[in-house]
């Protein structure tokens, strides 16, 4: 059984300072040596969303790993579609813009794959996913720290510490290849042409025609699994097909990744407060689903997301025909990633 040390949100208090003596009193740094290179991962979020984690809980746990003697950074990959994350040019804007500078939080940030092209280097991983591109940045780091906004999310239904690994820690090749596991199904009797499917498309991929959106022959091939077209279709005509099979395959992006950087070195912090319906990788947030549950620290990947799920409670997540949020843990625990059973230590 892990142990998952947890902050209880009150609005009422100082929750920063409650992080900070919680970082201390968890002893979740003790393995952390003088000049270890220490990779924080966060999601930098989209431009002008403001739903990402607040960067004033990064630096008091950067202060703490500077005492240490230990080297932090901020890390994270660009986005595999287009838009202001796609680059890292882009991804440096979006970081300075949103407070994850080296002034603001002590620690500078540096993007993992590159400029925005690095394919990494291939790990093998068990089927179906059978191989992950890591960045090359992840084979030169001691220890790890996952650093998490709880959140809805389209596709997964949730995204935590495991999707923050699984889709954040890989390079584009195996983040387009993990969304060619969602399917789409289409409900022509529900469309009436609108055409915000076409819009929102930059792949160009539907059509609309005699009053239907139909896909592109030629350029369908391009599909991206994004979920932006049926994000954008209101009328419900465009619904996710085989909802489980993204959440299944990311714990085994994640077992990718714990070969190379060594799954004792990586500890896990989910940032329970603005839980909102969208990932940070959307351009707005949507509603707020849940109140501010707290804040979870443990070395257990699968524990800290299944301690956030039991207080959010699943079906806070389970909206507009989303998966089951608690498949990534359960398949987690099924490949050896972590635990489903945990122990809470209240701080
Ligand atoms: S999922 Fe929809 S919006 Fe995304 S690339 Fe495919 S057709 Fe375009
Ligand atoms: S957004 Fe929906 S209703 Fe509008 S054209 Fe596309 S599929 Fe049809």
């Amino acid at each position: 059984m892990s142990n998952v040390y947890f902050v209880p949100w009150r609005q009422d208090s100082d929750m920063v300072g409650k992080f900070k003596k919680a970082i201390r009193k968890s002893n979740i740094l003790e393995d952390i040596n003088k000049e270890d290179r220490v990779a924080i991962k966060l999601h930098v979020g989209e431009y002008k969303n403001p739903a990402h984690v607040n960067p004033l809980y990064l630096k008091e746990l950067v202060s703490a790993l500077l005492e240490k003697g230990s080297e932090p950074f901020l890390t994270d990959t660009t986005s595999y579609y287009c838009g202001h994350r796609f680059t890292a040019v882009g991804m440096l804007k979006n970081a300075f813009y949103h407070g994850f500078s080296l002034a603001n939080i002590g620690a500078p940030f540096i993007v993992a794959d590159g400029l925005g092209n690095d394919e990494g280097f291939s790990v093998k991983v068990r089927s179906p996913l059978n191989e992950v591109f890591i960045p090359n940045i992840f084979k030169e780091v001691d220890k790890m720290i996952v650093f998490s906004h709880c959140k809805g999310h389209a596709l997964t239904a949730f995204g935590g510490s495991i999707k923050n690994v699984a889709m954040g820690c890989v390079t584009k090749k195996s983040k387009l290849a993990m969304h060619k596991f969602v399917n789409f199904c289409y409900d022509e009797d529900l469309c009436d042409g609108c055409d915000a499917c076409k819009n929102v498309c930059d792949r160009e991929i539907p059509i609309i025609k005699n009053g239907k959106r139909i896909l592109s022959l030629e350029k369908r091939e391009d599909c991206m699994h994004c979920p932006g077209c049926m994000e954008a279709c209101k009328r419900g005509a465009i619904k996710l097909k085989e909802l489980e099979k993204l959440g299944q395959v990311l714990p085994i992006a994640v077992e990718g990744l714990f070969k190379v950087v060594g799954k004792e070195n990586i500890t896990s912090i989910n940032w329970g407060a603005n839980i909102v319906e969208y990932c940070d990788c959307m351009p707005f947030p949507g509603k707020t689903i849940r109140e501010n549950t707290g804040i979870y620290l443990s070395k257990d990947i699968v524990a800290v997301d299944k301690a956030f799920l039991d207080d959010a409670k699943k079906n806070t997540f389970m909206i507009d025909g989303r998966p089951d949020p608690e498949i990534q843990a359960i398949e987690g625990e099924k490949i050896g990633i972590g635990k489903m059973e945990y122990e809470k230590v209240l701080i």
